[in-house]
């Protein structure tokens, strides 16, 4: 109508106003001026004027060059000067909570506003957001959420989805939702953005859609392969001697055998390395066969060999160590500190980095050392993209990272260290050269880096589907395998058919691959199903108090500490709180309600440390135990005027019943031995417990069954926090309800009895069958 036009117009006005305000302020000129100093200042113009030509752009350039703050900020800014500001709405996706919180923040400063004013974000459970936000920055999940009630995004004008070169699960997700939007919505602008260059990929997905590339600012990197290092620093290879657990497996199997023959064998040279590993045909070398060629057999004695070289005869830097992962960092970091050149304090400063490190010790990572002194930080991948040291001239690559993948076979999801892609490479190698000439250094044969793949895997081909699956059934995306099969690369048709399966046998989804009743309550709830499903079944059976704790647990991450060098110790302050219950979850939610207690009397920090329980992590739990009690509300199966503390909140058996409700078919089956217990599960026979489960230590454990959270193959198949339960409790809890009876149910849970051989259950339950049919026909 006129008059709302008008009245926007007025707004747009203002707006216009308001940023030229701070624009000539001088708090914003020195703002400005730090803007165009980066990289993509100078690709402004260009910039905008592709996004306002073309539906779907596709833009690249180096980490740090200006793409997630500056770009959406040139569009609203050109949006306002245009006095459109007002009907200018931008959603940018983030794949992590944490940037998109500190993008926001950053963006809102660099306009001289709060956050909430024309800036805002959204991640789960959280934001802030005010009715002007222009620029929203949430998590890629945020807005697949959103599509759900909103599925043509009205009045969005221009949506980025950032750090599409990471191919994360959502963002794949997302770009098959929006293209199939776009000729819906003709007017709505899609901007891709990633940080390395195969914008090839994503513009082909895209029709062909234009590239933009902001041309980098980093100095030039001298490169070292292996070859070159072992010049360098006279290092001598012992390729054979301590062959471990790394690399894959089906081709490292056959190889072990091989290789233990060699096993005293001392390759002086890279040749010799490779051609004792059966290198010599270099041409039929794969990525699989690469597991032979193993820079962790070579031992951290290289790294060590390179940092006493850099230490001793190259100019002050800091070095970054890219490792696999947090023992390997830990284990190398004692070796080195027990070296008499690298080991002295006063001259090397030796820092992990891990993203779950307390923020003091963070700030040491990003600081220059005041003594001079040369600072060492082993870092995980995670130092590829997320974050950025800045003094960092120097850095060593072992060539691996550890990467979930998830073995369709045996429906497992794996950890193991695997070689990482070009992509990796290249830009681990960028980050030594972030303030003046850099120097990396790949603990590799060139060689073996030729035959790395391009690119990482994306991680729809390497996880397990199922939450993806339920957002595919309620955005109402039609069959799941036709959804995902136009996706940019396709997953596996099997790991799509045991999610199907997963979301069956949990009683999500009908045997159509319909949504159930419970199947809708998961797809809305921001957890796991499995997790979701506990919720439900808490509040259901009303003892929700507890099952809030152990959700909250499990989607935070574990508050137990377990030092590297104080395992013992944090492992009997755990199984303190187990009671002999045979539960990690019952010993979570004991923990927790001893420090709030704790809290209350003011001693909580006290009780944190006397138990080995990370107060942050208790505070997250709190956090969310409320947050997910506010959704829970929502889906009108939690009474509102009782607090969800209630009368059955003592019945440690119906919250063990609850928890294996979620957790089923997390199942595995105990054989008290004499002195042992055997684990089994149905996919993997033997499984192991980690030694930091209250289960784990335990050389008897008197119930028939332990329902279990997640199982991860490291070289064994391992589990990972585990609740005993008894027969009863598996027969009325684990699996589904069925609508027409309790047939399939039945059914079902037969064929486990019937795999693990316990026949004399499989008799209670025929009774127990008939009995409850009885009962329901009458
Ligand atoms: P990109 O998305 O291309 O990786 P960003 O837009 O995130 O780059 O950052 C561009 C530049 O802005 C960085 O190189 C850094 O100098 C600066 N910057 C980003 N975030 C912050 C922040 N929170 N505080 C100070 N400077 C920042
Ligand atoms: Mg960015």
């Amino acid at each position: 109508s006129p008059i709302m036009r008008e009245k926007l117009l007025r707004r747009s006005l203002q707006l216009r106003n308001q940023q030229s305000t701070w624009q000539e302020s001088l708090d914003g000129q020195k703002m400005i001026e730090f803007r165009k100093s980066l990289p993509s200042y100078k690709e402004k113009e260009a910039l905008l004027q592709a996004i306002s030509l073309n539906q779907v752009v596709v833009i690249s350039g180096e980490t740090g060059c200006g793409k997630t703050t500056q770009l959406p900020q040139y569009v609203l800014e050109s949006e306002i000067d245009a006095a459109r500001g007002a009907t200018c709405s931008i959603i940018c996706t983030q794949p992590r909570r944490i940037s998109a919180m500190t993008v926001a923040e950053r963006v809102a400063a660099e306009r001289g506003e709060k956050l909430g004013e024309s800036v805002g974000y959204k991640v789960r459970l959280e934001g802030i957001k005010g009715r002007d936000t222009r620029i929203l920055f949430c998590t890629t999940g945020i807005l697949l959420r959103r599509l759900l009630v909103d599925r043509s995004l009205k009045g969005v004008t221009h949506v980025f989805v950032d750090e599409i070169h990471e191919r994360g699960m959502n963002e794949d997700f997302l770009l098959i939702v929006l293209k199939d939007l776009l000729p819906r919505r003709p007017e709505l602008k899609l901007i891709l953005m990633s940080a390395t260059l195969n914008a090839e990929l994503f513009s082909s997905y895209f029709a062909g859609a234009p590239m933009v590339h902001i041309p980098g600012f980093t100095y030039p990197v001298r490169t070292h392969f292996l070859e070159n290092i072992l010049e360098i620093t006279g290092h001598r290879l012992t390729p054979y001697n301590q062959i471990d657990d790394y690399g894959q497996e089906k081709s490292w199997k056959m190889q072990k055998q091989a290789l233990r023959k060699r096993k005293s064998q001392i390759a002086s040279s890279v040749e010799e390395a490779l051609e004792a590993a059966d290198f010599r045909d270099y041409s039929s070398r794969t990525r699989e066969s690469l597991a032979c060629w193993n820079p962790d057999s070579i031992g951290f004695n290289l790294i060590e060999s390179v940092l006493v070289h850099i230490c001793q005869k190259e100019r002050p830097g800091a070095i970054l160590v890219f490792m696999t992962g947090w023992d390997d960092i830990n284990s190398l970091k004692e070796q080195l500190q027990s070296h008499p050149i690298l080991g002295d304090p006063i001259k090397v400063l030796i820092l992990p980095c891990h993203g779950s490190m307390a923020s003091s010790e963070q700030r040491l990572i990003f600081d220059k050392p005041e003594n001079g002194a040369r600072k060492i930080v082993l870092a995980t991948n995670m130092a590829e993209t997320s974050i950025t040291i800045n003094d960092v001239i120097f850095v060593v690559d072992c060539g691996k990272a550890k990467e979930t993948s998830y073995d369709a076979l045996n429906n497992t999801p794996c950890l193991l260290p695997t070689w990482i892609s070009k992509a990796s490479a290249r830009q681990r190698r960028g980050r030594a050269g972030r303030v003046q000439p850099g120097e990396c250094y790949h603990l590799y044969p060139r060689c073996v880096y030729e035959v790395f793949s391009d690119y990482q895997l994306p991680e729809l081909q390497r996880t397990p589907l199922q939450s993806l699956c339920l957002q595919i059934k309620i955005l109402r995306l039609g069959s799941i395998s036709e959804f995902l099969s136009r996706a940019l690369q396709s997953p596996e048709a099997l790991s799509v058919q045991n999610a199907i399966e997963y979301l069956k046998v949990i009683g999500a989804l009908d045997e159509e691959e319909e949504l159930t009743i419970l199947g809708r309550h998961l797809a809305i709830l921001p957890v796991e199903p499995k997790l979701g499903k506990m919720l439900i079944f808490g509040a259901i059976f009303k003892c929700l108090d507890p099952i809030l704790t152990v959700v909250a647990g499990l989607s935070v991450r574990d508050p137990f500490l377990t030092p590297f060098d104080k395992r013992d110790l944090a492992d009997s302050a755990k199984s303190q709180f187990s009671c002999q219950d045979y539960s990690d979850h019952l010993a979570l939610i004991r923990a927790y309600e001893g420090w709030k207690d704790a809290e209350k009397a003011r001693t909580g920090y006290e009780y944190c440390w006397k138990n080995f329980l990370s107060p942050q992590t208790l505070k997250a739990i709190y956090s969310l135990r409320n947050q997910f009690h506010f959704l829970l509300k929502d889906t009108g199966l939690v009474d509102e005027s009782i607090a969800p503390c209630n009368i059955w909140y003592r019945d440690e058996n119906l919250v063990r019943a609850v928890i294996c409700a979620g957790l089923f078919p997390g199942i595995c089956s105990v054989v008290n031995k004499e002195r042992s217990i055997t684990l089994k599960t149905m996919e993997d026979g033997q499984v192991m417990l980690y030694s930091s489960s209250v289960n784990g230590k335990e050389t008897k454990i008197p119930y028939p069954w332990l329902v279990f959270n997640e199982k991860v193959k490291v070289n064994s198949v391992f589990l990972r926090d585990s609740t005993a339960v008894s027969d009863s409790i598996l027969l009325l809890f684990g699996g589904k309800i069925c609508r027409g009876g309790l047939d399939g149910h039945l059914k079902m849970l037969a064929g486990y009895l019937e795999f693990f051989m316990k026949p004399e259950l499989a008799y209670t339950y025929v009774t127990l069958k008939k009995e409850l049919e009885e009962l329901i026909l009458n």
